[in-house]
């Protein structure tokens, strides 16, 4: 193809086509998710020149947010074609207290994307993906929903003046569920899993009367996944343009850590930002309720068995993952390795978190603190190799989770004499 060919993404736009992750099949730019050889998961494909003309100047030179990284991105070139609530350039923290609790001697950094307008790291995929929507002409937003990406939708529909209907499981936390109905959007509780909710939307977007609508997971899911390219594009710009040694990833449908990878390998090409000394390794973190990525790693296969999931990482509660035998792909490749934790184990995380970085994250957090902990202590994760974890989501939205075990550790009346029987002086 030559850059003769006009993108329906807008004329800037690096992207070329849709190439399925199976069979290699190519085709055009359109809200198309399922390869029509294979039935494989398509992903898009870029003019590999068009993303060597990026510079990291240009780069730097741009917004705060993901639109710097905007020629290596599908859509959103142009400001005035976004439907963004401007996410990204979220906090990387260096975690020193962590490191020394977990015996980690090299530099441990949490990227905090609970900074971002809805908290969570999916305002960075919706923005993409309703962006790409916009370009295609889709009239309604919508998709199926864990929690946070409920979140995020009906927002960026609020801000852009679109209508949208959201698909979530009917027993969210209320963390989830308030914050997504306060943006006056249609909000659908499904009487089933979120694999149900799935299913459910991948039949509604066939019909006429789902036409005009854009499921930023289901039929956009291409761009949606591009997204989460700018988690690894920051994490390196911020580090002054290197890739670290060691990344840990929540893994719901374990998209986010394909992508990761994928932004590595594009920056790495580009030649934009230096490789460690042997290479980067991926590390994966899913909760013991719903383990099935991690379990066939362990079992040294490629048969991903869903599971139906249970427990208190509700983000992460996706038991047939889209992206999980490529997650296994990227995790095998780099020498990485995959874990996970149980409740306890995830309330614990979040408490770790909280008392070492001041980063108090929801319970897709307590995972990836928890097993980032356990990946230290088997052997797995390199105790002298640099390392940043990824805190995907707030605190404030799964309350419950930590709620019974912690509080106030003194009550008091208002009287110096109360607050010395209270042993407040020591
Ligand atoms: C959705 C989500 C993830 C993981 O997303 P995938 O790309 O589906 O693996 C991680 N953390 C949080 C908080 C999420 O909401
Ligand atoms: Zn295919």
């Amino acid at each position: 193809m030559t850059s003769a060919v006009i993108s329906p993404l807008g004329v800037d736009s690096p992207a070329r086509g849709l190439e399925c992750r199976g069979c290699g099949a190519r085709f055009p730019l359109a809200a198309q998710h399922a390869c029509y050889e294979c039935f494989g998961p398509l992903e898009v494909w870029y003019d590999a020149d068009a993303l060597a003309t990026v510079t990291r100047a240009q780069i730097e030179a741009g917004p705060k947010n993901i639109w710097r990284y905007a020629g290596l991105l599908p859509a959103g070139q142009r400001a005035a074609d976004r439907v963004s609530l401007d996410p990204g350039f979220t906090p990387l923290v260096r975690a020193d207290a962590l490191a020394a609790e977990i015996g980690l001697r090299a530099p441990l950094w949490v990227k905090d994307d609970s900074a971002n307008p809805t908290h969570s790291f999916k305002d960075r995929v919706v923005s993409v993906a309703l962006t790409a929507a916009k370009a295609l002409g889709f009239t309604r937003y919508a998709c199926a929903s864990t929690g946070n990406l409920a979140n995020s939708v009906a927002a960026h529909a609020a801000r852009a003046g679109v209508p949208s209907i959201v698909f979530i499981p009917w027993d969210l936390e209320p963390g989830k569920i308030i914050t997504t109905a306060v943006y006056g959007g249609d909000l659908v509780a499904i009487e089933g899993s979120y694999d149900d909710v799935n299913r459910l939307c991948s039949e509604l977007v066939e019909t006429d009367e789902f036409e005009d609508t854009a499921f930023v997971n289901v039929n956009v899911r291409p761009f949606y996944a591009e997204g989460s390219k700018t988690l690894g594009y920051e994490v390196a710009e911020q580090l002054g343009w290197r890739i670290p040694a060691q990344v840990v990833i929540p893994m719901a449908s374990g998209e986010l850590l394909t992508k990761v990878d994928k932004a590595f390998e594009e920056l790495v090409a580009a030649g934009l930002a230096v490789a460690p000394e042997g290479g980067w390794k991926v590390f994966g973190a899913q909760s013991l309720g719903c383990n099935p990525i991690a379990t066939a790693l362990h079992a040294g296969t490629d048969v991903i068995t869903p599971v139906k999931p249970t427990g208190i990482a509700k983000s992460l509660n996706i038991g047939d993952p889209a992206a999980g035998l490529y997650a296994l792909e990227a995790v095998r490749r780099t020498g990485g390795w995959m874990d996970y934790a149980s409740d306890d184990e995830i309330r614990d995380g979040i408490r770790l978190l909280a008392r070492t970085t001041g980063v108090f994250a929801e319970t897709a957090g307590g995972v990836t603190t928890a097993v980032t902990a356990k990946l230290v202590a088997s052997g797995k994760l390199d105790p002298t190799l640099e390392t940043v974890v990824y805190n995907t989501g707030e605190g404030l939205k799964t309350l419950d989770a930590v709620a019974a075990l912690v509080g106030p550790t003194y009550r008091v009346k208002p009287s110096l004499r109360a607050a010395r029987e209270a042993g407040l002086l020591g």
